[in-house]
């Protein structure tokens, strides 16, 4: 498969981006890059970019670009990035998507692919209020359609499942606001430069993935990189 794949899943909180885009890079060899989960971390080790971003992640609104920004830059200096990435969460506002171009340019990557993972906002609360994960390997689990073999412990590890704190159920809507005015217009954004598939993200996890796979598939076959 050839070098340098950039993939970009859209979508709004819940559709399952995060757990497809650990699928999709685990199948190409390239890092997963969740912004959410670098914040997260970030919190948890109580860093300065954590320390900013927790109440602001507590409201469920959106943490400013220029951190987002210099966040990602120093993820992307590292080696394995080299071959490329799939992003998860990032990008989430229209200057975002404008730096990451220039990102891409400069990286010598080609054009990104963009898999916009649509769900209706009904299927999308049910989603995140049963989301639990792993607190040592980040697998992700839903009580209504992808339990884990015992409550609360993963399957993979063995971990124990905890549940995020920005899916109670107010933060749920400020989350999905902040997600239709400042993160929908990226679809917009993508499909005029001609690079964004659309897969429904209410199928089957499998299925899903399987669309997204056959999109990254043709993709490279016809520009011979992402
Ligand atoms: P996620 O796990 O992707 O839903 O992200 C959790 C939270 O982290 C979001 O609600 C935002 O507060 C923050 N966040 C993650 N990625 C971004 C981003 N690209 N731009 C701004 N804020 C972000």
């Amino acid at each position: 498969m050839a070098s340098n794949h950039a993939l970009i899943l859209l979508g709004p909180p819940g559709a399952g981006k995060g757990t497809q885009a650990k699928l999709i890079a685990q199948r190409l060899g390239v890092p997963h890059l969740s912004t959410g989960d670098m914040f997260r971390d970030a919190v948890k080790r109580a860093t300065p970019t954590g320390l900013l971003a927790k109440p602001i992640m507590e409201r469920g609104e959106l943490v400013p670009d220029s951190i987002v920004m210099k966040m990602v830059e120093e993820r992307l200096a590292r080696p394995d990035s080299g071959k490329g990435f799939v992003f998860d969460g990032f990008p989430r506002t229209l200057p975002q998507a404008e730096q990451l171009d220039g990102i891409l340019n400069r990286l010598g990557f080609g054009r990104p692919i963009v898999v916009d993972i649509r769900v209706d906002a009904d299927k999308l609360i049910q989603r995140l209020s049963g989301r639990w994960t792993c607190s040592v390997g980040g697998e992700i689990y839903n009580v209504f359609d992808m339990p884990p073999k015992v409550q609360g412990i993963c399957d993979r590890d063995g971990g124990k499942l905890v549940q995020r704190a920005d899916d109670r159920p107010e933060v749920v809507t400020a989350r999905l606001v902040a997600y239709e005015r400042q993160t929908k217009p990226l679809s917009d954004y993508y499909q005029r430069q001609g690079v964004l598939e659309t897969v429904n993200g209410a199928a089957p996890v499998e299925e899903v993935s399987r669309r997204v796979a056959r999109i990254v598939d043709d993709a490279v076959r016809r520009d011979g990189h992402l």
